[in-house]
C-alpha cells in the first residue's frame, strides 16, 4: 500500500486496519487456533519404586498413562502412543508375558490412541506428526497404527529401542516397532520447532532413556504448557526424588531442571506422564485452547 499526500489520514487508517488484521492472522497461525486434548491409555498398576526410587519401594499403584492429540493449524499431531491395543481388555500377558507382573495393563479397547483420536473427529490418517516422547512399551506401543504420519524421534532413541542397554531392556518390546522400519522418521538430536512459529517444540530431556524428549506447547489461554513424558513421572520427581527408571541418573536430574526451568522462565505448567492427582483434576473430555 502507497500514501499520497491527498489521502494521507485516510491512508494511515488503512494501514493500521491492514496491520491489525495481519495481527490476528498471525496471532491464529501461533497458537489462537491450537486445540490440545489430554487423554490416558487406561491406567498401568505397578510398583511406586519404578516411580520413585527408594521410595514406597513395594507399594502397588494405579497411573494413568498420559497421551496428547494437538489439533494445530499446520497440521494434527500425536505425542505418545499409549499401550499396545494387544493388551486391553484383559490380554496383559498374551502380549507382554511376565512384564504383567511388573506393570499390569489395565485398559479397555476404547482407551487405546485410535479411538481417542474418533472420540474427537479424527482418524489415524490425519496425524501428521507423531512425536514419541521414548520407545517404552506404555508410549511407543502403537506407533505402527501410523504408517502415514512423520514419526518425530531422537535418533538415539531409534538406536536405543532396537538394542537397549541391558539393564533398560525389559521396557523396551520390539514388536511395538518391528514393523515401522520403513515409516518416514524426522530424526532428531535435540530440539527441534515443529511448525517454525514457536507453539509445538521438541525438547531434548535424555535421561530416563537415552533419546527422551519432551514437548512444550504454547496454547492462547491456557498458557505455555511442557508436556514432560516420562523425564518427570510424578511431582515427587519434580521435588528431587530419582525416578526409579533411569538411564542416566544425572541426565534424568538435569532434564528434570531443565524442564522446570523452562517452566519458570514461561510462567508455564509442567505436566506428568504418570501423575494420578494431576491427570485426575484435569479435563479429558474436551479440549484445552
Ligand atoms: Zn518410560
Amino acid at each position: 500500500m502507497t500514501c499520497t499526500h491527498r489521502a494521507a489520514r485516510l491512508c494511515i487508517l488503512l494501514l493500521t486496519a491492514a496491520l491489525a488484521a495481519g495481527h490476528l492472522v498471525n496471532a491464529s497461525a501461533e497458537g489462537g487456533a491450537i486445540k490440545l486434548y489430554q487423554v490416558s491409555s487406561g491406567v498401568l498398576e505397578l510398583d511406586k519404586g519404578w516411580l520413585t526410587a527408594m521410595r514406597d519401594v513395594g507399594k502397588k499403584i494405579k497411573v494413568p498413562v498420559a497421551m496428547y492429540i494437538i489439533d494445530h493449524p499446520r497440521g494434527l499431531v500425536v505425542y505418545d502412543t499409549g499401550n499396545n491395543v494387544a493388551v486391553s481388555d484383559g490380554q496383559c500377558e498374551s502380549y507382554w508375558g511376565k512384564l504383567c507382573g511388573a506393570f499390569l495393563a489395565i485398559q479397555k479397547r476404547e482407551d487405546v490412541i485410535d479411538k481417542q483420536l474418533e472420540k474427537f473427529g479424527y482418524k489415524t490418517s490425519d496425524v501428521k506428526y507423531l512425536v514419541l516422547s521414548h520407545m517404552h512399551l506404555d508410549h511407543a506401543g502403537n506407533m505402527e497404527m501410523f504408517p502415514n504420519a512423520t514419526i518425530v524421534v531422537q535418533k538415539a532413541e531409534m538406536k536405543t529401542a532396537w538394542w537397549p542397554e541391558k539393564f533398560q531392556a525389559a521396557a523396551f518390546v520390539l514388536g511395538d516397532y518391528d514393523d515401522a522400519r520403513n515409516f518416514n522418521y524426522l530424526e532428531l538430536d535435540g530440539d527441534f520447532d515443529l511448525f517454525g512459529d514457536g507453539s509445538v517444540v521438541v525438547l531434548d530431556t535424555k535421561g530416563h532413556t537415552q533419546g527422551h524428549q519432551s514437548l512444550m506447547v504454547k496454547l492462547a489461554n491456557t498458557g505455555t504448557l511442557f508436556l514432560a513424558g516420562d523425564a518427570v513421572y510424578t511431582p515427587e520427581n519434580e521435588a528431587g526424588v530419582i525416578p526409579g527408571i533411569t538411564w542416566n541418573t544425572y541426565e534424568s536430574m538435569q532434564s528434570i531442571n531443565r524442564l522446570k526451568m523452562l517452566r519458570d522462565a514461561h510462567q508455564g505448567e509442567l505436566w506428568y506422564s504418570h501423575g494420578a492427582e494431576q491427570y485426575d483434576a484435569h479435563k479429558h473430555d474436551t479440549y484445552y485452547d
